[in-house]
């Protein structure tokens, strides 16, 4: 299916156009409309499916349709990941894909120094791509503000618990408003991943590709 048939802004098909993609793959054609719609949406991808646009696009068209009033910028939306390498990458395409519409975008990850990420986020961010482990700190810190989260995005989940980051991402839940929009992706779905699904996602459309 062409993205000119998913529903799209004219910002994110130009943005779109910009990268040379034409047609969505399977997971983008599932996950937009559905996204869009506002449901939670558990699912099954692996990476190289083109999963990244397949929620980026909706949440960024989400958050350009519902501007947030007010001059200061607050995180709309947290994308977790399990490694630095992934943050940077998912950091990079939602950078991209969101160039023609105001957003900011933080990339949060460990193992480098900590305050250039306050620095950014102190200037005012509307997305935060992070591992679970130093976006905790940030919490402990009070360098982050996570209370006006709209959707949450785990990407890549059987690699978060693998990695043993399922303390991590349950603290950091405790700080996120119950009602919102939460996606989780994962390549494959264990009774640990069934668990964590049950307990984040409300009613969620699932989808396997
Ligand atoms: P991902 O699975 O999100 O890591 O994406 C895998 C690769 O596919 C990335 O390099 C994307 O830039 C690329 N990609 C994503 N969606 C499309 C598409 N619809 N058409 C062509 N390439 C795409």
């Amino acid at each position: 299916m062409l993205f000119s048939q998913l529903g799209l802004s004219a910002e994110l098909l130009r943005a779109i156009a910009d990268q040379g993609y034409e047609q969505a793959t399977p997971i983008q054609e599932q996950a937009i409309p559905l996204v869009l719609k506002g449901h939670d949406v558990l699912a099954g991808a692996q990476t190289g499916t083109g999963k990244t646009a397949g929620f980026a696009l909706p949440m960024l068209q989400r958050m350009q349709a519902n501007p947030i009033k007010g001059k200061r910028r607050v995180v709309r939306a947290l994308v977790l990941v399990p490694t630095r390498e992934l943050a940077a990458q998912v950091g990079d395409s939602i950078r991209d894909y969101s160039k023609y519409i105001s957003c900011h975008t933080a990339v949060i990850f460990g193992g480098v120094s900590i305050n250039p990420q306050i620095s950014k986020l102190r200037r005012g961010v509307d997305i935060v791509v992070a591992t679970p482990g130093r976006l905790l700190d940030h919490l402990q810190r009070g360098t982050i503000d996570l209370g006006r989260v709209e959707t949450l995005v785990l990407d890549e989940a059987d690699r978060m618990l693998d990695m043993g980051f399922i303390h991590d991402i349950r603290k950091v839940m405790t700080e996120l408003p119950k009602e919102r929009q939460t996606l989780l992706f994962s390549a494959t779905f264990s009774k640990e991943i069934k668990k964590l699904s049950s307990d984040l996602l409300n009613a969620p459309s699932t989808i396997q590709v």
